[in-house]
């Protein structure tokens, strides 16, 4: 019997685990190999790694600093917008750090103490519910597993089985994300976010890591993701950006909240963390700052013991409430074809680029 099995160790359940490990017994599980212990074993978290200035608060409040193996480069401060329908650009001041995702969350969990009990490259299949608790199965090296704990978190992202367990009446929007990589000499020294109507109503990305590129797109659900990811590159050919000689591809699911009653702390002994309780920014899809900020409040809600802790993890996330709405308010100015032009046009917020219309490669 452990206190709390987590189910993801992502930002959100690695966390958590660590900063509820030292006082509860602590299980998280993961399909991930985020130790080293499987070769073969190959799945990633399919990410763009920047890290948001929030991100960076939170783990500034928590006494953490990233170690210099976890960035890659170019360190970036301006984010492009290119409207590719309205033709409009517009360079606007940001403060990112370029990460790599996968040692980012190798090294969240390198800080869990020795206490939490890790189960890696295994894969939580259901629950039900028992007195005091649930009794947890998963499968690990092809063996089915039982395991009975006091609290079930789920943890476990945008695709949350945990979360689907709970037949929660209201979910957020999904979409589907394509992250293509390819090599590149010259790096645009900036996150490049790319809006096309024609392509989808959210939006694509070019993120520049070390010596290649990351090209990225998010569509509903239900769109075809390669089709538009073929429209996607021969627009920007139009635009004079050409990628060329793909390394990899890979993809994920991404959600984007369309109401406040989308985000759920969880449900009968149930607990959401991170992506799967629906706390991810639907203007920008940022969401390791609140994978972050919901386990530091679950883990602060924990600190007084097992009972009632849904109800205190609810009234914590108040303010994080209100921060999605903000986001939320935000989003017509980004997504709402006209207002987007008007803004990118008025040059509001925006930098003064040194060469306009902007290169890339820059000039040197
Ligand atoms: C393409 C893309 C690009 C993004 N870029 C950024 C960005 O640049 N910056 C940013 O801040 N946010 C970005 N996001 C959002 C961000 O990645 C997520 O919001 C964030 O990772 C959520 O953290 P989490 O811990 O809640 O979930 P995740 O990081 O998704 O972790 C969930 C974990 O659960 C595990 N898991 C899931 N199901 C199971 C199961 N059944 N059994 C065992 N393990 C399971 C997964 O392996 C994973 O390790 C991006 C998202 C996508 C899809």
């Amino acid at each position: 019997m452990v206190d709390l099995f987590i189910v993801g160790a992502g930002p959100a359940g690695a966390n958590l685990a660590r900063l509820a490990g030292e006082r509860h017994q602590v299980l998280l599980l993961d399909q991930r190999d985020l130790r080293g212990e499987n070769p073969l074993n190959r799945k990633t978290k399919c990410c763009g790694g920047l890290l948001a200035p929030d991100a960076q608060k939170i783990l500034g409040e928590m006494g953490l600093g990233i170690p210099r193996d976890v960035l890659v480069d170019p360190q970036l401060f301006a984010v492009r917008t290119l409207d590719v329908s309205s033709g409009e650009e517009a360079l606007y001041q940001r403060h990112y750090y370029n990460l790599d995702r996968e040692k980012f969350d190798r090294w969240l969990v390198s800080l869990l103490p020795p206490s939490v009990k890790t189960c890696f490259n295994a894969v939580y299949l259901s629950h039900e519910a028992i007195p005091g608790g649930f009794i947890v199965r998963y499968r690990q090296k092809g063996e089915l597993k039982e395991v009975k704990t006091r609290l079930l978190i789920g943890a476990d992202g945008a695709f949350s089985k945990v979360r689907r367990t709970l037949a929660l009446p209201q979910n957020p929007s999904s979409y589907v994300c394509i992250q293509e990589e390819y090599p590149a000499e010259d790096l645009p020294p900036y996150f490049t976010a790319i809006f096309d109507l024609a392509v989808t109503d959210f939006y694509g990305w070019i993120i520049p890591k070390d010596n290649h590129l990351l090209l990225g797109l998010a569509v509903p659900q239900g769109k075809d993701p390669w089709e538009a990811m073929e429209k996607l590159r021969s627009r920007l050919a139009l635009k004079g950006i050409f990628l060329q000689k793909k390394i990899r591809t890979e993809g994920a699911h991404l959600l984007r909240p369309q109401k406040n009653s989308q985000f759920s702390p969880g449900k009968d002994g149930v607990l959401l963390v991170g992506e799967a309780s629906g706390a991810i920014s639907p203007s920008s899809a940022e969401g390791i700052s609140y994978a972050l900020r919901t386990s530091l409040l679950l883990a602060k809600a924990l600190e007084e013991g097992i009972p009632g802790v849904l109800s205190r993890y609810a009234k914590s996330l108040f303010p994080l409430r209100r921060n999605l709405l903000g986001k939320r308010l935000k989003s017509p100015f980004m997504y709402q074809p006209r207002l987007r032009k008007a803004v990118m046009a008025s040059g509001l917020l925006a930098m003064k680029p040194f060469h306009s219309p902007l290169l890339w490669p820059c000039p040197r």
